[in-house]
């Protein structure tokens, strides 16, 4: 399934440009085009999924592959000593885009706390 207005789609189908670092029949990795340390990359399903809210069991070879090369291409794209795995999802997630994204992002030095204790 393929969301013609869908903005991470039209990667997928080859209609906006990205910086890919991978590419199959079922997952696709690019660049965050405002990444947010040395590494940011983003692997999506091809299939139009918009939340986890709507993964279904169909979706988990998708979802797995993203899961099972995160850690190569996080190595190969520079964070070969650890790494933070992302899926923002709705509204209390702060997603921005609507089509399941996980967020691979790294570089050299620790990254900071994953959310902010509230007190
Ligand atoms: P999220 O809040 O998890 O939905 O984050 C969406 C992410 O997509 C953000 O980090 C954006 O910088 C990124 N993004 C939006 N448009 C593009 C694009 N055309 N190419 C690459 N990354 C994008
Ligand atoms: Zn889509």
């Amino acid at each position: 399934m393929t969301d013609p207005n869908c903005i991470f789609c039209k990667i997928a189908r080859g209609e906006i440009a990205a910086k890919k670092i991978y590419d199959d029949a079922e997952v696709l990795a690019f660049h965050d085009i405002r990444p947010v340390a040395p590494v940011h990359f983003l692997i999506i399903p091809k299939a139009h999924v918009p939340t986890l809210y709507d993964a279904e069991a169909s979706h988990a070879p998708a979802l797995g592959k993203m899961l099972a090369i995160s850690g190569r291409l996080a190595r190969e794209a520079g964070a070969p000593d650890g790494f933070r795995a992302i899926i923002n999802t709705g509204r209390v997630g702060h997603q921005e885009v609507y089509h399941v994204h996980m967020h691979v992002i790294g570089g050299p030095d620790p990254l900071g706390p994953m959310i902010e204790r509230k007190r």
